[in-house]
């Protein structure tokens, strides 16, 4: 048993993808009670229908193989019964979702090993049929190719070759009626050795199958890996201007669309040439890395903070009305950062940042919002620093954040 999806959950990511729009109507609605609505659970269902339909066909030649004689009545309700159980047994399981904690999650093993034993149950009973039934018995096998694991493959072989060998020599034992050893043991011979056959090609292509999935697997890392080399600064961890730009895109877009006002904080930390002349690079980076973090975990969770540049940064206010409202928030990140420690190789450092804030306004460019924030930060510097000033109104004096409650 593994919670590793099966291969055949790969298959139905392609067949998801690859599947049309739903469909409406009363025939949808019956397709998704049978096969249900999951992507991953239609498929599983689906392919485990195909053996359904063979078993329907399968039971209508044991009917009329009793009608003209090849078989005693007896012989064929037992095999419509055989074959009854391999239609109802499996599509509960697999329907439910249950089988999906197994590996085989279509339940194919099972299903192949219970086909081929009915096929050859009906080579004892059946003998005009016997030809078709070695045929029947290497196509069952076609199920696994897709799904089915090495191992997996290897035990269905020799499950059919070992129950097929022992048919044939307890009918051969037996001495059973139109059963011309010779003969038999050439068709049996036969079908072993195309079943061999197939399970060798299958392994192969269960192998190559096995190497795609784990590639698919490292691209799928190295592509979230690039994402967010692309979206982050390598420094703070914070998202970079490029992102940011993207994110001020949609949320224009968002606020045209709803009406929801949203403000922008421009940030730069006062006197940070000095922090770097005066105590090193480095400490200079744990302020930046510092600063980042506070503001992070002081600000709400649906606004955003990125690197804009050097030691600049730009705050995302979702849903914020008042450009007031965005003022108080930056304070409240200017109260955290005057009480942090932000590098550990100078305890005794500490360091204050100016803001400018301003509100977006519908209608204008997101350019001219930051550049009214980076006029406000001007200002707010002009002012003496470690304050925050509101863009486009007029300028008010600074707070020192000594004096701040
Ligand atoms: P003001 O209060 O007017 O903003 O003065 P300031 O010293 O902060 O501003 P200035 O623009 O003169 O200096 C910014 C400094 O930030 C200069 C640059 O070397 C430094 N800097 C930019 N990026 C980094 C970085 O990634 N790490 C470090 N340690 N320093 C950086
Ligand atoms: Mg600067
Ligand atoms: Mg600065």
């Amino acid at each position: 048993m593994s919670n590793k999806p099966d291969d055949i959950d790969d298959i139905d990511d392609a067949e998801a993808s690859a599947r049309p729009a739903r469909r409406q109507g009363w025939m949808a609605r019956v397709g998704d009670l049978v096969v249900g609505t999951h992507p991953q659970l239609r498929s599983r269902v689906s392919y485990g229908l195909h053996p359904i339909l063979i078993y329907i066909a399968w039971c209508a030649v044991h009917a009329y193989s009793a009608q003209v004689g090849y078989m005693t009545m007896g012989a064929a309700t037992f095999m419509i019964v055989h074959n009854g159980i391999g239609m109802v047994a499996f599509y509960p399981l697999v329907r439910s979702g249950y089988s999906a904690r197994f590996q085989d999650s279509g339940l194919i093993l099972p299903q192949i090993v219970w086909a081929a034993s009915s096929t050859i149950i009906c080579y004892a009973l059946n003998a005009p049929l016997r030809a078709a039934l070695m045929q029947m018995l290497c196509f069952i096998h076609l199920f696994g190719l897709f799904t089915l694991r090495p191992r997996q493959l290897t035990i269905v072989a020799a499950a059919t070759i070992g129950m097929l060998v022992t048919m044939f020599g307890v009918m051969a034992a037996l001495g059973a009626p139109h059963f011309e050893v010779g003969q038999e043991l050439f068709k049996v011979v036969f079908a072993c050795l195309i079943i061999v056959l197939l399970t060798r090609m299958s392994i192969r292509h269960s192998l190559a199958r096995g190497k795609m999935s784990a590639q698919k697997k490292e691209l799928a890392i190295a592509v979230a890996k690039v994402a967010e080399l692309v979206t982050r600064d390598t420094l703070t961890g914070l998202f970079n201007r490029m992102h940011m730009q993207e994110l001020l895109m949609q949320e224009v877009t968002r606020q045209g669309r709803t009406g929801k006002a949203f403000c922008v904080a421009m940030i730069d930390l006062d006197h940070f040439k000095k922090i770097n002349d005066v105590h090193g690079h480095h400490v200079g980076d744990d302020v930046l890395c510092s600063f980042a973090r506070d503001a992070e975990h002081s600000l709400r969770e649906t606004d955003t903070i990125a690197r804009w540049g050097g030691e600049e940064f730009l705050v995302l206010m979702r849903e914020t009305t008042l450009v007031d409202d965005a003022k108080l928030a930056i304070d409240r990140v200017r109260k955290i950062t005057a009480g942090s420690a932000p590098s550990e190789a100078v305890p005794s450092l500490r360091f204050s940042f100016s803001a400018g804030v301003a509100r977006h306004v519908d209608g204008q460019s997101i350019d001219q919002t930051t550049e009214l924030a980076d006029a406000a930060l001007y200002a707010a510097k002009h002012a003496g620093r470690s304050c925050t000033v509101i863009g486009g109104v007029q300028s008010t004096p600074c707070v020192p954040t000594s004096e701040m409650g």
